[in-house]
Formats: C-alpha cells, sequence, structure tokens
C-alpha cells in the first residue's frame, strides 16, 4: 500500500483518541450513516462530523441482532450492535447522530439508537420523488430544519462565510478524490481499487483538513513513484456496484486482490458515490439540491421519471472505465438491491456486460463459494475479451 494512505489509514484508527480531546461543551461529534446527510453543515457550525459505516464483524451483528429483527441485513445490525454490546470506541463517541435514511432499516437504527442508547438524534426526510420539483422543494425545508437543529446544539448560528468555508474544503476534497479514481481510466492505474476504497474510508473519520492534506500528500506521492500495482492491462475491468460495502466488510475485496481481479471503479456510498458531485451553490439550497441530485442509491425508487439517473450513470462509468463485467454485491436482506439485482442484470447482460451476483453477510461461512464463483467468472471473462480482441 503506498504510504501515504497506509498513513492515513493509521491515523484513522487513532481517531477515537482525539475526538476526546476536540470534543467540547459547544462542539460536539455528530454520527450518520447515509451519505445524504449534508454534513458541511455540521463542519460549519464547528462541529466534528463522523461518519458511520464499519461492518464486517460478527460479534457487532450478533449484536445488533438482538435489537433487530434477524432478517435485518448484516450493516443495519452492526450501526446498532457497535453502539451497544459491541462498544466500539468510535461509535461510542457520539454525540447526536444525524440521518436521511435512504431504506427503511435505517430508519429502525435511528430509532434504536434514540430508544435505547439514549443519543438524540437529528432525522433528515429523504423524499422518494427525489428527481421532482416537489421533492427538492421538500428536501431544501428538511435541510434548513437540519441547519437550525445543528445550531442550536451550537449555541449559535451558521454564518455565511463559515458554511462558504467548508463547502469549499469539501469540495476541494472531493475534487482530489475524483482525480485519483480518474487514473483508473489508465491502462495500469498507478492505484489497487482497494487502496482506493482505503482512502475513503479514511476520510469518514478524520478531521478533515487534515484529510485534505493527506490526499495531497497521496497525490504527490504517485506523481513521485510511478507504480504499477500489478493491474496489468490485459486483466477484465470491473465495475462493484449494490449494497453498502462497509469498512471492514473486506471478503470480496481480499478475494478480489488475491485473484488478481482488476476493480478499476464503483459505484457504491462508502465510494465514488460520497464525492463523485461538487456542490456548486454556496448555500443550504445549494447543498440540499447536490445532496438529493447527487449519484443516487438504488434504494430510491424511479417513479414517473423517463430518464432513469442511476443506470444513466452507470452507462456512462462503464464506458469511460472501459468496464468488461460487474460484481453486483448484495448483503442478505438488503431487500432494496436485492429486489432490483436480477433487473440490473438483465439490463446490463442486454448491453453486452456480464454481471456475477454475489449474496452475503458478515460470516465467513461463503468464502469458498465467492472464491470459486470469482475465479470462474474471471476465467469466462478473460477467454471473451481474448475473443473479442481476436474478432474486432
Ligand atoms: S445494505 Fe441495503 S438494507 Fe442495508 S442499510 Fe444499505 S440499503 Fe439498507
Amino acid at each position: 500500500m503506498l504510504a501515504s494512505i497506509a498513513e492515513l489509514k493509521e491515523a484513522a484508527e487513532g481517531r477515537p483518541a482525539e475526538l476526546i480531546r476536540e470534543r467540547s461543551p459547544e462542539r460536539k461529534v455528530i454520527g450518520y450513516f447515509c451519505n445524504y446527510v449534508p454534513e458541511e453543515i455540521i463542519h460549519a457550525a464547528g462541529h466534528i462530523p463522523l461518519r458511520l459505516v464499519k461492518g464486517g464483524e460478527r460479534e457487532a451483528e450478533a449484536a445488533g441482532g438482538d435489537y433487530l429483527n434477524l432478517n435485518s441485513c448484516s450493516f443495519a445490525k452492526s450501526c446498532v450492535g457497535l453502539r451497544g454490546e459491541a462498544h466500539d470506541p468510535l461509535y461510542g463517541e457520539v454525540d447526536y447522530l444525524a440521518e436521511a435514511p435512504a431504506c427503511v432499516q435505517m430508519e429502525w437504527a435511528l430509532e434504536i439508537w434514540e430508544k435505547y442508547f439514549g443519543v438524540k438524534t437529528l432525522p433528515i426526510g429523504l423524499p422518494r420523488n427525489f428527481r421532482s420539483p416537489d421533492g427538492l422543494e421538500y428536501f431544501i425545508r428538511e435541510v434548513r430544519d437540519f441547519a437550525k437543529g445543528v445550531e442550536a446544539i451550537a449555541g449559535r448560528q451558521i454564518q455565511p462565510e463559515a458554511l462558504l468555508s467548508s463547502i469549499r474544503l469539501y469540495n476541494e476534497i472531493r475534487r482530489s478524490l475524483r482525480e485519483l479514481y480518474e487514473l483508473q481510466r489508465e491502462d495500469e492505474g498507478p492505484l489497487r481499487w482497494s487502496e482506493l476504497f482505503t482512502l475513503v474510508q479514511a476520510g469518514f473519520v478524520l478531521d478533515r483538513a487534515r484529510y485534505l492534506e493527506g490526499l495531497k500528500q497521496v497525490c504527490r506521492e504517485i506523481g513521485e513513484v510511478r507504480r504499477s500495482p500489478g493491474n496489468p492491462k490485459e486483466e477484465p475491468r470491473l465495475l462493484l456496484l449494490g449494497s453498502i460495502l462497509a469498512a471492514g466488510d473486506d471478503k470480496v475485496i481480499q478475494m478480489a486482490d488475491a485473484l488478481q481481479a482488476r476493480i478499476v471503479m464503483d459505484d457504491l456510498c462508502t465510494g465514488s458515490r460520497w464525492f463523485w458531485e461538487p456542490v456548486e451553490e454556496p448555500t443550504l439550497e445549494g447543498l440540499a439540491r447536490r445532496y438529493l441530485e447527487k449519484s443516487p442509491c438504488g434504494t430510491l425508487p424511479v417513479l414517473q421519471s423517463a430518464e432513469n439517473p442511476r443506470r444513466k450513470r452507470l452507462e456512462e462509468l462503464m464506458e469511460e472505465y472501459r468496464i468488461d463485467g460487474v460484481l453486483y454485491y448484495t448483503l442478505r436482506f438488503c431487500d432494496a438491491y436485492a429486489f432490483k439485482a436480477e433487473m440490473e442484470k438483465r439490463w446490463l447482460e442486454e448491453k453486452g456486460i456480464p454481471v456475477l451476483h454475489l449474496d452475503s453477510d458478515y460470516s465467513s461461512s461463503n468464502q469458498g463459494q465467492i472464491r470459486t464463483r470469482l475465479e470462474a467468472f474471471l476465467e469466462m471473462l478473460r477467454t471473451r475479451k481474448e475473443r473479442l480482441k481476436i474478432e474486432n
């Protein structure tokens, strides 16, 4: 792993201790799950934003199962278990929980944090008609109310210059991450996707100004050390999408790296969908527009709309990153993505893009099966790529 990325990863692991030092009566730790929460507002009010997307731990999943229906996804159970019996040091430092739940299981997690853990919540309604003028109007009102809630905790108003400065900082972070991701368009990009994914995870917990400095260091290091991290250009180029891939849910990533599978891009809420679009207008309305109209979550229904914004984005990514195959990852009991899996698979295959649907939870029981299926999928793609090369 690139030294500057390893450094950020290590800094992220030391974050709980820093939070204890940084917190004060008017500076609180405000956590959130789904990436529809406009965290610039938390930052501009002087609070500490913390995105809570840990997963992969069987114990935390089991602990969450004491509160949530067992037929809930592993991530939702972890969101609860890590604050509950698993006593995660980072989740334990959260003073308030903000949430714009993209799915009903995240609504349940929010309720449980409030009712069982006594954490005050700042809910933001996420309209289902997310691409309609009414939906935007509604979300603007929700974002304004959210800002009032955050200001009340700080005991002061957010100043326009503070909001502008936070939006500028976040847009710089987005620009740096996007530049690094766009290197994956090259035949032999300088980073493995798993390194990029680690880099984004660090951004969810680190102080944002500190994180930006770290990103600049990564860009410098890449400029200095032209490296080839084993991204052989003849390898099939993969797009990873689906349910949340939480920090720590490493099964598929490790398997892919072990098999030299070349993931070049993702459509994940813990990956590119967190930072892909900048905020154009530095106001609360501009923030609401950016967060509602950004790369959409697959849980949101596409209703009364000629255009499917998510599919439009996937088409653009598949062209730009020259995708040969798609890994469609679902967490067991993630109804939202599991419900769409067959439809999406058919749509992608009609476009000539083979799909491997991997359904999993946080147990290790299906590791062998995932490996076998991924190996066979890669072999099929390699043969297909060879044949297409000969035919063209
Ligand atoms: S993985 Fe699916 S069910 Fe779980 S929180 Fe995300 S969208 Fe909801």
